[in-house]
């Protein structure tokens, strides 16, 4: 059922999103082969009256970065057609549905089904109306067989009311298969590998607990403020666009005890089990305890209501620290720090476990800091430059006996020079393609 023709639909194709994330996701894609041309058309859909070529124009500079070859983003672009419309009326998603069906008769002149992914790179306001359009005007219709998948984005909701609210009103119109629901910190390599890492080393198996590590921290930060994105921002504020879903992932993934395979209903069930557990055929317990008052710092960025789209006496967080305290076996005592903020003095993603000093310490006298060693660390890099290193107390070498701290070191530029690091879109784009979930 994979094969035949696909369709690719980037609705909010005029957006910020879709030309920096989605269609260099989708090049990069085609560059490798994954999208192959003589069965795969992209079409672009919002509101903005552009030509196929505006858009095609106002993408490739998003395109031509690194090695990709001019003729090829070229030939790409023509893969690419534009169709405007608005998102609440029959009529533009009417047309979208013809040239979708064009398209498909062309390719499915002598084979195949037909497989049509929409992928909503749009303000979530319009996510019900966009997915009754597309349930009313677009699904997929041929006896061939194939599929209608639909792609959201965080945020997804603002709460749990208009989360629940969202999910029902999507619910009603798509089979749980046919939603992918995207969180593209979750097709970040080193995200990727974080299974991998705990359950397939023996090293880490039994010091992964409370009884050797000392706090987990799961920190974001930004170097760049909201540029012009403030309008978005300032509805959500750092808690929501970042803590709630890409960090509370990781933390899962961190936390969560080994599932019984790799299919992704039992890892999921792992994760959420982090987050909730049945206690007995009633009654739910929550592992994470309520986060305290005291244990929650947040700020804003100075500069940040300079920002045209955010309002003069905007009170939003663009800087968080929660500790979060996981009340099970495992974890008991030992806190989770993250931390997400915008506007800071670096970019980067990172994990640290830190470790719990030595009992009955005998190189104190000897540490080159004249004081107590510094602790065992693990730290995995998820951006930029994905690495992983541990910390490592070693003797400096040399006659003398003193130690010093040094590391161990996977940074992955070095060590797999020949390999491309695929883009976390890329991934997903991938997996919903293929119908594979997220876990
Ligand atoms: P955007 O640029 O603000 O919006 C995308 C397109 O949607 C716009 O070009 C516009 O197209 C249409 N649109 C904007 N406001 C609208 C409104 N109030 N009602 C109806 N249509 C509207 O958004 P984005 O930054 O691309 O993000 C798209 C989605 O991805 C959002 O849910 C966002 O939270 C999520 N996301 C974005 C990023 C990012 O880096 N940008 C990262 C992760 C997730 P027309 O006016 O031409 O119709």
């Amino acid at each position: 059922s994979e094969t035949g023709c696909l369709s690719i639909v980037v609705l909010g194709a005029s957006g910020d999103l879709a030309k920096k994330k989605t269609f260099p996701a989708l090049f990069n894609l085609y560059r490798q082969g994954f999208l192959q041309s003589n069965e795969v058309h992209i079409f672009g859909y919002a509101r903005t009256k552009i030509s196929d070529d505006d858009l095609r124009n106002r993408i490739r500079s998003y395109l031509e970065k690194g090695s990709a070859k001019s003729e090829e983003v070229s030939e790409f672009l023509q893969l690419i057609k534009y169709v405007s419309g608005s998102y609440d009326t029959e009529e533009g998603f009417r047309m979208l549905d013809k040239e979708i069906s064009l398209h498909e008769e062309f390719r499915n002149s002598t084979e195949g089904s037909s497989r049509r992914l929409f992928y909503l790179a749009l303000p979530p306001s319009v996510y019900p109306v966009v997915c009754r359009m597309i349930k009313l005007c677009c699904m997929n219709k041929s006896h061939l067989g194939g599929w209608t998948r639909i792609v959201v984005e965080k945020p997804f909701g603002k709460d749990l009311d208009s989360a629940e609210k969202l999910s029902n009103q999507i619910g009603e119109l798509f089979e749980e298969p046919q939603l992918y629901r995207i969180d593209h910190y979750l097709g970040k390599e080193l995200v990727q590998n974080l299974l991998v890492l705990r359950f397939a080393n023996r090293f880490f198996l039994p010091l992964w607990n409370r009884d050797n590590i000392d706090n987990v921290q799961i920190v974001f930060r930004e170097d760049f403020g909201t540029e012009g994105r403030g309008g978005y921002f300032d509805e959500y504020g750092i808690i929501r666009d970042i803590i709630q879903n890409h960090l509370l992932q990781v933390l899962c993934l961190v936390a969560m005890e080994k599932p019984v395979s790799l299919k992704p209903e039992h890892i999921r069930d792992e994760k959420v089990k982090v987050r909730v557990s049945n206690t007995s055929l009633t009654h739910f317990s929550f592992p994470i305890m309520p986060i305290k008052d005291e244990e929650v710092v947040l700020g804003q960025y100075n500069g940040y209501r300079d920002d045209p789209t955010v309002p003069d006496h905007s009170n939003t967080p663009t800087f968080a620290t929660v500790v979060l305290r996981i009340h099970n076996e495992r974890w008991e005592g030992v806190p989770f720090i993250l931390k997400a903020g915008k506007a800071l003095n670096s970019r980067k993603a990172e994990i640290r476990i830190q470790f719990k000093d030595v009992p009955g310490d005998i190189f104190r006298l000897f540490s080159c800091l004249g004081k107590n060693q510094g602790r065992n660390e693990f730290v995995i890099r998820l951006q930029p430059s994905e690495a992983m290193y541990m910390k490592l107390t070693v003797k400096q070498p040399g006659l003398e006996m003193s130690t010093v701290q040094s590391e161990l070191d996977l940074s992955y530029g070095q060590r797999y020079q020949q390999v491309t690091i695929p883009e976390a879109y890329e991934r997903l784009i991938l997996d919903t393609n293929y119908g594979r979930l997220q876990s």
